[in-house]
């Protein structure tokens, strides 16, 4: 019987999982799901359905990808690789001139600003 082994996945999520999985000799199978999107009729999510017999195995797998996925891209400062960076609140008019198209970031542990 084939179970889901996770869902909501957008399809470039669904393509990694599946190559994850078939690394570990799991096959799973690419569904869509979720509301139908227009004007196709198919589902704008996809979900991954696994056999039953190895959902064991195949879970550590979907849950290391899981974590992953729900982990937020770090931001580091260039000079001393601290994450601990934030957004400038209010750049200077030549700062929003030098920096078009990019996020000025300032670094908490040494002050270095730097676009990202
Ligand atoms: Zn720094």
């Amino acid at each position: 019987m084939l179970i889901p082994a996770a869902h909501y996945l957008t399809y470039a999520e669904a393509v990694q999982l599946y190559n994850e999985l078939l690394d570990a000799d799991i096959s799973a199978l690419v569904k869509t799901c979720g509301p139908p999107s227009f004007p196709f009729g198919d589902g704008i999510w996809y979900q991954l359905l696994i056999e039953e017999t190895e959902a064991e195995a195949a879970h550590d797998i979907v849950a290391d990808f899981e974590a992953r996925r729900a982990t937020v891209a770090v931001i580091r400062c260039p000079r001393c690789g601290s994450p601990d960076t934030a957004p400038v609140p209010h750049p200077t008019w030549w700062q929003r001139l030098f920096y078009a198209g990019t996020t000025l970031y300032r670094c908490a542990g040494c002050g270095r600003k730097f676009a990202a």
